[in-house]
């Protein structure tokens, strides 16, 4: 019985240490990659207001959470807010930063004068030209610099899936000093979905089914840009 007992006990070492190094191997091998979601706005800052009254902070967090069940659980999928508050631009990116993202995507919905333009634009931060700042300039800028052309490397395979979208004029695509790359190690592409000002849109905004599509296609340009 005692020499039963011992030989179990040897026994019951060897698998456990076993089912470690399994299970480490699997996590190794299953290592997934961040997605940082960024809804735009929230809180006091609601955003654009459509002439329907929705809201541009509550568009960009519902199209958050419809990327995020559109990915699954194929990549680490972080959302910068998960309910409606309000987060100023420098903590969203030392949150994007503190999830160590490969990648960052902030929604918004655009807006302008017109009621009839309706359209989807991307953004990333603008290259500066000639050398790198040396004094005076701040560090956040030089931060970003080096994922620049990542960022204009996702934004070309994301204007490729949203291009497929219907309804749009277009996607439009340009550097501008982002405000919110600043910082951020990681690529950064800033998606403005359709114009809140058009009134046809808007309906569309608010339709889960509109956005099950929109997201489909923010889902396909991670994934292209992300698989080797
Ligand atoms: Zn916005």
């Amino acid at each position: 019985m005692l020499e039963n007992g011992r030989r179990w006990r040897a026994w019951s070492r060897v698998a456990v240490c076993v089912m470690v190094l399994a299970l480490a191997s699997v996590s190794d091998g299953e290592e997934r990659q961040v997605v940082v979601l960024d809804p735009g706005h929230g809180g006091a800052d609601v955003g654009l207001t459509g002439s329907y009254g929705t809201r541009e902070k509550d568009v960009t967090l519902a199209l958050a959470l419809a990327v995020r069940r559109q990915l699954g659980e194929r990549y680490d999928i972080r959302l910068t807010r998960e309910s409606d508050r309000g987060l100023k631009g420098v903590r969203r990116t030392e949150r994007a930063n503190s999830f160590h993202g490969d990648l960052m995507i902030s929604l918004h919905t655009g807006g302008g004068i017109s009621r009839e333009t309706n359209r989807i634009a991307l953004f990333v931060q603008r290259e500066k030209k000639g050398r790198p700042m040396a004094q005076g300039g701040d560090g956040w800028d030089e931060g970003h610099r080096p994922y620049i052309p990542e960022s204009q490397a996702l934004a070309a395979v994301l204007k490729r899936s949203l291009s497929l979208l219907d309804g749009y004029e277009g996607v439009g695509y340009s550097g501008v000093p982002l405000g919110m790359a600043r910082g951020a190690g990681m690529p950064v592409v800033l998606v403005e979905v359709g114009n809140l000002t058009n009134p046809r849109e808007e309906g569309r905004l608010e339709s889960p089914e509109h956005l099950r599509r929109v997201a489909a296609a923010v889902a396909e340009g991670i994934e292209g840009f992300l698989t080797p």
